[in-house]
């Protein structure tokens, strides 16, 4: 498995300018920006080699959910000409080789540790200056810390009865072994509805014998209609390239919205929801004015999702069972698939509704529920991460007075910005809680974190200050805002891993920013010199 190590080294022990956690996108270009700035700058990162995400999530059918040619750094005109997506979303091995290709264009390897946890890192106020420290015994000094962490990179726990006892193999999505996995005549459970099984299971089904899915909640899906990028595509998007570049800078998600002030009637929003199913995957959802705002427009979309399903799945009793009703389209994160649907027509692919059976244990054999057991030869978990803060409270974070940040959030995570934690001072969090994050293009929200903290950083050196962290009344007041924004939202509506739902005993706070403008506010924020901020 991946994450064993495979190379021994000394412990390393020095003082850096900046420590950078993580070698996914937010981190490879957040070293790349501090070493620019001529800053001596230390990553260190889990997996063996770059690639975040996609280092890990390597299962069959792992994809993005944006296109490709958005979901692309921006930030150098060079990287940008001479990468070339084959296919409208991207496989997981052409996204991890775009990251290797950005470390190796950029030279950022040697700037890393691999095959390293930061396990602990405490402010020291005399000196002003974080220690780091890891797995492998290392201790750096720092004046910045940057955690590119990732919103979804600590897996949840199995939190399932017997998981240990089960004899056969056991796989999970978000640590999928390096090399093929033979499903050739075998009998597989998937446990798990969310996009890593929806992604994986029709590929798993087309070679083992049987495949179970075990189902507690059933998820709205989207068809991804992937296919080659034509020349003629790339050129077309290459001539927008500017306007596209501009409307980023200006704030911009960058991507079709409704006409502003359109009060569309019954029958437009009717056929506005037909887009959903034109394999614009996420991005279709935008044609919904307010489709997370407006319980009317959100019906509209999801009856036209729930009569996709019923189409497309022959039998109209699975069909009813793989349909959601419980929760408004896109308040939990939409998936985006390949003949998920569809998969339930296949005669060696079964659906078990843990709803009406609830899933009792894993034993020996396979899965029991309280309706039968169900004896399998692989066990794929597909269950999901601690998703936002996971990442962060794993490492033993301690701020000013050796105050923890498990204690600083015991009550939900609290951040100005989604950049920073008051009490934590020069530690900047890339797409943190309270920031857009998991609801925005993540590399755009990468970029723009990753800038904002480096001007951030150049401020404090060419202004001579040594410190800076949120005023606490400014970050109560931004989270008070992210609340609020969230409250007029329909997504408290739905049990999502957006507000903690899915972690036992996790706090049940929305945490990405749902509001608009945010670009716009962080850059206005800065401009009148880190307003809510103290520069000590
Ligand atoms: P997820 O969306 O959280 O789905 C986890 C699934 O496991 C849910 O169906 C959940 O059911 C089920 N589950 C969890 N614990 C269980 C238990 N004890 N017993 C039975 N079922 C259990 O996780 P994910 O699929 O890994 O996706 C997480 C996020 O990662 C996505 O929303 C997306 O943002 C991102 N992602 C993106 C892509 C992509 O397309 N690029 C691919 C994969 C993941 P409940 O819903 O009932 O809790």
């Amino acid at each position: 498995m991946a994450e064993n190590k495979t190379s021994e080294r000394a412990a390393v022990s020095k003082a850096v300018d900046a420590v950078v956690v993580g070698a996914g996108f937010g981190g490879l270009y957040m070293t790349h920006r501090l070493r620019q700035a001529g800053l001596s700058v230390q990553g260190i990162e889990a997996g063996y080699d770059v690639g975040g995400t996609w280092f890990w999530n390597r299962y069959p059918g792992a994809r993005c959910d944006i296109p490709s040619l958005l979901y692309s750094y921006t930030f150098d005109d060079g990287l940008r000409d001479e990468w070339r997506w084959s296919e409208k979303y991207a496989p997981q091995p052409e996204i991890l080789a775009y990251a290797n290709h950005v470390a190796n264009r950029f030279d950022l390897r040697p700037n890393y540790l691999f095959e390293t946890k930061v396990i602990r890192m405490a402010f020291d106020e005399v000196k002003q200056r974080w220690l780091v420290e890891t797995d492998r015994g290392d201790r750096i000094e720092a004046r910045w810390v940057v955690t590119a962490t990732g919103c979804l990179s600590q897996p949840k726990a199995v939190d399932i009865q017997g998981a240990d006892s089960f004899e056969g193999e056991s796989y999970s999505t978000s640590r999928w072994p390096h090399g093929s996995i033979d499903f050739t005549g075998k009998r597989v459970a998937m446990i798990g509805t969310g996009s890593s099984a929806i992604q994986s299971t029709p590929l798993i089904a087309e070679h083992a014998a049987k495949v179970t899915v075990f189902q507690r909640t059933p998820n709205f899906s989207l068809p991804a209609k992937n296919r080659e990028l034509t020349d003629q595509e790339i050129a077309e998007f290459m001539a927008g390239y500017p306007a596209y570049k501009e409307a980023l800078a200006t704030g911009s998600p960058g991507i079709p919205l409704p006409p502003e002030g359109w009060a569309p009637s019954e029958a437009e929003l009717r056929q506005a929801a037909e887009h959903l199913w034109s394999g614009d995957g996420l991005l279709s959802l935008a044609v919904l004015p307010n489709l997370t705002r407006d319980e009317r427009v959100n019906k509209i979309g999801a009856d036209y999702v729930r009569a996709k399903i019923k189409e497309i799945v022959k039998d109209p009793e699975l069909a009813d069972k793989l349909t959601p009703k419980d929760f408004p389209l896109g308040t939990k994160r939409a998936c985006v698939d390949t003949d998920y649907y569809a998969t339930f027509n296949r005669d060696n692919v079964e659906l078990v509704d843990l709803r009406e059976t609830p899933l009792v244990e894993v034993n020996a054999t396979g899965v029991k529920t309280t309706g039968a057991q169900y004896d399998v030869d692989v066990i794929v978990y597909a269950t999901g991460f601690d998703a936002m803060t996971g990442a962060l409270l794993n490492m033993d974070i301690r701020g000013r007075q050796g105050r923890a940040l498990r204690e600083a959030w015991a009550d939900g995570p609290k951040t100005l910005l989604g950049l920073q934690i008051a009490g934590f001072p020069n530690l900047f969090t890339v797409t943190g809680p309270g920031s857009p994050s998991v609801l925005s293009n993540m590399i755009t929200s990468c970029e723009q974190h990753v800038d904002w903290i480096m001007g951030a950083i150049e401020h404090m050196r060419k202004s001579g200050k040594s410190t800076m962290e949120p005023k606490p009344e400014a970050q109560e007041a931004w989270v008070r805002h992210v609340n609020e924004q969230a409250d007029q939202t329909l997504f408290p509506k739905a049990n999502s891993w957006y507000m903690g739902a899915n972690v036992p005993g996790k706090p049940r706070v929305f945490m990405p920013y749902v509001g608009e403008g945010y670009k716009v506010r962080c850059d206005e924020v800065a401009a009148k010199g880190y307003e809510g901020f103290e520069l000590a």
